[in-house]
C-alpha cells in the first residue's frame, strides 16, 4: 500500500510531499523547488490509496529512546510514586497514608517507587516501615536500592538484614516484585505503547533485566505493530540467546521486522544516588572500602563477559556513572577491538574525566545519556560531586570531542517522553529553575539527531518511521519542547498515532 503526505515542512524550512510505500519512503518531492509534486502531476494518484495533507506542519524522523525498562516503565503507574519525599519519615507517611485510603488485600506486597535519599536529613530504617502485618517494598528512584519492612522480608523468605539492599540484589528482588501474569503485563505494557506513540517514539533500546526478548515476542505476535524494538540481553539470559542464535542487529521472525537483538549489557559500577557509581573520589561522609562506589566487576571479569558475548555475535554496551566506571568501560572497549553492528555504548557516562572524552569517538563507542536525570539529580550532584561538577552530564564536551550521543530516559527512572528528554538536553533546566551548568547544553538539532535512532534524514529508501508536530521544533521554548504538540506518528509506513485517513 502507499501512502502520500502532502504539504509537509522539513526541518530546513521546505515544504514537500513524501510517498510511502510499504515501510518505506519512496518518493520526497520539494513543492517550493518549481517541480511538481507526484500529488499534483497525478504521477503517484492512480496508486495512492491515502493521503493525508499536513498542511505546514512539521515533519523530521521518528524519535528513539535508547535506554529503557519498559516492564518497569509499564508497572510503574501500578505503584505508588514516592518521588519528591524529602525525608525518610515523610517517605514513611506517604506509604501510611497510601495505606489508609487503599486497603491492600492480603498476600499483596504493597510496592512503592521512586525515593531518592542522597540528600535525605534522617536515614531509612526497617522500622519506619512497620504498619502491622502490611508487607511494604520500596525501590528508590535510580531503582538501585530497595528498602522493604519485614512483614515482606518473611513473605518473601528473606532474612532480616537484606531490609536494605542495592545493585544486583535490589534488581532480583526487584524483578520478583515486578512478576505478574503476562496477560496483564501485556496490557499495561500495550497502553504504555500507545502513550510513547502519542508522544512521537518510534523506536526503544529495551533494556529490561529480565525477558525482554520473550515479552516483545509474544507482543508482536500477537499483532502489535506500534514500536521498533531492539531487545537487550544480560548475563543471565546468555545461554538462551545464544541457543536461539540471536545476535545484536538480528530481526527476530514473526516480529513485521520490528523487533531486533538488542545489545548485551555489562554492569562496570552503581548509580549516584545510591553512591555506588564508581568514581575517581570518595563521597563525602563516606569512609571504608566502598567510599569511592562500587566496582561491579573487575576489569579481568568485566573484559572476559563482554568477550564472551562478541564471541556470540552480541555487542556490549556498559553501564558506566562514575568517572572511574567510564575509564574502566572505556579501557574494555579499547581491549575489545572494532565492533559490529554500530559499535559498542557506554550507557550514562555521567562523569568523565577529560582525557577520557576524545576515546569515544576514538574507540567508535557511542554515549547513550538520559538527561532529564540531570534535572532530577542536579541538586545530589552538587553534593556528591563537588568541585567537579563541570564534567558531569557534559553533553557539550562529549560533541566536540566528537562523540556519537544517543538520548534516552532510562525510563522508569525519567519518563519515557523523548520531548522532555530532548529538552532537558538543550535547556538544562526544569520548573523554572536557573539553568543548571548550561555551558553543557546542546544545541536542538543535535538533541534531534541523537534522537533519531541513526537516521540522518527523511529520504527515498528510508524507513517510513515519522513524526509530524504542530510547531517548529527548532524555533519551540523550553517549555514547548517539554510538552511538544505531536499531531502524528508512523511506524514502518502505518499510523501509530492519529492523521489516519
Ligand atoms: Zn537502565
Amino acid at each position: 500500500m502507499t501512502r502520500l503526505l502532502r504539504n509537509a515542512r522539513l526541518l530546513d524550512g521546505s515544504v514537500v510531499d513524501v510517498l510511502i510505500d510499504g515501510d518505506r519512503v519512496s518518493r520526497v518531492d520539494r513543492r517550493d523547488a518549481g517541480a511538481s509534486s507526484p500529488a499534483e502531476s497525478g504521477a503517484v494518484g492512480t496508486f495512492t490509496d491515502r493521503a493525508v495533507d499536513l498542511e505546514g506542519r512539521w515533519l523530521q524522523p521518528g524519535l528513539w529512546d535508547s535506554h529503557v525498562h519498559f516492564g518497569q516503565w509499564a508497572l510503574l503507574s501500578r505503584r505508588l510514586d514516592l518521588s519528591g519525599a524529602r525525608s525518610a519519615a515523610e517517605t514513611a507517611a506517604r506509604v501510611r497514608e497510601h495505606l489508609g485510603e487503599h486497603p491492600p488485600d492480603d498476600g499483596v506486597v504493597v510496592i512503592g517507587q521512586g525515593f531518592r535519599d542522597g540528600l535525605w536529613p534522617d536515614v531509612p530504617t526497617p522500622e519506619l516501615l512497620e504498619f502491622g502485618d502490611i508487607p511494604v517494598a520500596l525501590v528508590s528512584g535510580d531503582v538501585h536500592c530497595m528498602w522493604t519492612n519485614a512483614a515482606a522480608l518473611r513473605m518473601l523468605d528473606l532474612p532480616p538484614e537484606s531490609w536494605l539492599l542495592r545493585e544486583q540484589e535490589a534488581f532480583d528482588l526487584n524483578v520478583r516484585l515486578s512478576a505478574v501474569p503476562d496477560e496483564q503485563l501485556d496490557r499495561w505494557a500495550l497502553e504504555a505503547a500507545a502513550v510513547a506513540a502519542s508522544r512521537g517514539l518510534v523506536g526503544i533500546v529495551d533494556l529490561e533485566m529480565h525477558g525482554a526478548i520473550a515479552g516483545w515476542r509474544r507482543r508482536f505476535g500477537g499483532g502489535f505493530r506500534g514500536l521498533r524494538v531492539r531487545a537487550g540481553v544480560y548475563p543471565g539470559d546468555l545461554d538462551a540467546v545464544v541457543a536461539a542464535s540471536i545476535r545484536t542487529g538480528d530481526v527476530i521472525d514473526g516480529t513485521a521486522g520490528l523487533l531486533v537483538g538488542g545489545p548485551f549489557k555489562l554492569f562496570a559500577d552503581g548509580s549516584l544516588n545510591t553512591r555506588t557509581a564508581w568514581c575517581d573520589h570518595d563521597y563525602p561522609g563516606l569512609s571504608g572500602p566502598d567510599a569511592a562506589g562500587l566496582a561491579i566487576h573487575s576489569a579481568d571479569e568485566l573484559l572476559r563477559l563482554a568477550r564472551a558475548a562478541v564471541a556470540h555475535g552480541l555487542v556490549p554496551t556498559i553501564h558506566a556513572i562514575g568517572d572511574r566506571a567510564t575509564t574502566l568501560a572505556l579501557d574494555t572497549f579499547a581491549a575489545l577491538g572494532p565492533l559490529p553492528e554500530g559499535g559498542g555504548s557506554i550507557e550514562h557516562a555521567q562523569l568523565i574525566v577529560a582525557t577520557d572524552l576524545p576515546r569515544f569517538a576514538a574507540l567508535g563507542v557511542r554515549a547513550s545519556v538520559q538527561p532529564e536525570q540531570a534535572m532530577d539529580d542536579r541538586d545530589v550532584t552538587d553534593h556528591f560531586w563537588a568541585g567537579r561538577t563541570d564534567r558531569a552530564f557534559a553533553y557539550r564536551s562529549l560533541l566536540e570531542a566528537g562523540a556519537e550521543l544517543a538520548l534516552g530516559s532510562d525510563a522508569p527512572v525519567a519518563p519515557l517522553d523523548p520531548w522532555i528528554t530532548i529538552a532537558a538536553a538543550v535547556t538544562r533546566s526544569r520548573d523554572g529553575r536557573e539553568p543548571w551548568h548550561p555551558e553543557q547544553s546542546i544545541g536542538i538539532e543535535d538533541a534531534l539527531a541523537a534522537s533519531w535512532g541513526g537516521v540522518g534524514a527523511i529520504e527515498a529508501g528510508g524507513r517510513a518511521d515519522l513524526v509530524v508536530t504542530d510547531i517548529d521544533p527548532l524555533t519551540a521554548s523550553g517549555d514547548q519542547l517539554r510538552g511538544m504538540p505531536v499531531f502524528a506518528t508512523m511506524v514502518a509506513g502505518e499510523w501509530t498515532y492519529p492523521a489516519q485517513s
